[in-house]
């Protein structure tokens, strides 16, 4: 068994009703090693594994492939796509496509890429559904909360309420025909870092796929996209994995294909000021980094909608984000939440399904 691009961490499980005593957890590809009679006779396909930093973080392409060099030439178009993603939406480089269309004054017009385009539609899709907990257009309130990490000091309210008028998902306006995008008040700014990963990874993923190799995975820290299964297997075992702790004792494992699952939480990200800790992700209505200790896990068709409802639902909680997600189709989640030192979980009503029906259904059925 291989284990790649892992974090494990440590959980102590107390069997209850929807109730059990864990750390917070992040996820991690194990691929099983245990192969059927099947996948002998398959054939020779060999399992390749490539790394490439992007995005802040380590992008992990696994793939099954004849050749290691037909193998290398895809990884290695895969993350090109990456890297181009990369410089069209990272918000630390100021002539990014995304920093360049926030320098745009309020109200005009910006022709855009079709991939920024693509991107900020779905983000919107993603803001109405989980009704502004999810925002992309949140990017003054994170670079305030930057700061106070930085200077270990909370911003003021005047602060907080002078980025929050710039922040909204109603204020930035697409439209397809054109394929523009107007933001519509001063000062907004743009932050795609709760959904860019993900994208990234279903392209890199679509990248591999159109060169043949379906039976591919493509992680991005915590946000994993999965083609195909290995040779012989029904799906890619992706571990669920704990924190706070020390050993290597997993919370919960899933057989996936063609599918994605992300996990958000203030695991690494978060600053410590006054005795509280707020995590990088900020609840838009109230300005504030998340402060409740929760962390989600997604499992949806693709990654870009498990990164983006993994951040909406740790801004929603428990209940909320639940409802969210039992209203979509082939969703699930698993929510870690910790109070007063105690934790609970809580999974979606399809969780215990949703990696079954994943390896059941089809890439066409997607
Ligand atoms: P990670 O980047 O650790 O995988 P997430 O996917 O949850 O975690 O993304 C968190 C990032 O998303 C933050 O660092 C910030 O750039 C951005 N962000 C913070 N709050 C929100 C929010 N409410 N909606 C959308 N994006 C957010
Ligand atoms: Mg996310």
């Amino acid at each position: 068994m291989s284990v790649s691009n892992a974090k494990l961490l440590h959980c102590r499980l107390k069997p209850g009703l929807h109730t059990l005593c864990l750390s917070i957890c992040l996820i991690i590809p194990l691929l099983a090693g245990c192969h059927s009679p099947e996948s002998v006779s398959t054939n020779r396909l060999e399992r390749f594994e490539f790394q490439s930093p992007h995005m802040g973080t380590l992008f992990t392409i696994t793939l099954y492939a004849a050749q290691k060099s037909m193998a290398q030439n895809a990884a290695q178009a895969a993350f090109h796509r990456v890297a181009v993603l990369d410089e069209m939406m990272s918000d630390y480089q100021a002539d990014s496509e995304l920093m360049r269309l926030c320098e745009a004054p309020p109200g005009q017009p910006v022709r855009v890429s079709p991939e920024l385009f693509d991107i900020l539609s779905q983000a919107q899709k993603f803001a109405a559904m989980s009704d502004g907990a999810f925002d992309v257009t949140v990017g003054p309130l994170v670079r305030l909360w930057r700061f106070a990490r930085k200077k270990k000091a909370l911003p003021t309210p005047a602060q907080i309420n002078e980025a929050a008028s710039s922040v909204g998902y109603n204020k930035l306006h697409l439209e397809a025909k054109a394929r523009t995008v107007t933001l519509l008040a001063p000062n907004m700014r743009l932050d795609l870092g709760g959904i860019a990963k993900g994208y990234a990874a279903d392209q890199a993923l679509a990248i591999l796929q159109g060169r043949g190799f379906a039976r591919a995975l493509v992680a991005a820290s915590g946000d994993i996209a999965v083609g195909d299964p290995p040779p012989g297997q029904r799906g890619w075992r992706v571990s669920i994995a704990n924190m706070d702790g020390h050993t290597n004792e997993t919370f919960r494992s899933v057989l996936l294909r063609n599918a994605g699952i992300s996990t958000s939480g203030d695991t690494e990200q978060f600053t410590e000021i006054d005795g509280v800790r707020y995590s990088h992700i900020v609840n838009p209505r109230t300005g504030v980094g998340l402060t409740n200790r929760i962390q989600v896990t997604i499992i949806a068709p693709n990654a870009t909608t498990t990164d983006a409802l993994a951040t909406g639902v740790s801004v929603l909680g428990a209940t909320r984000g639940l409802r969210l997600v039992d209203t979509l189709p082939r969703t699930a989640a698993l929510i870690a939440t910790k109070r007063d030192g105690e934790m609970r979980a809580f999974t979606s009503r399809r969780f215990k399904s949703v990696f079954t029906e994943a390896v059941a259904t089809s890439k066409t059925s997607r």
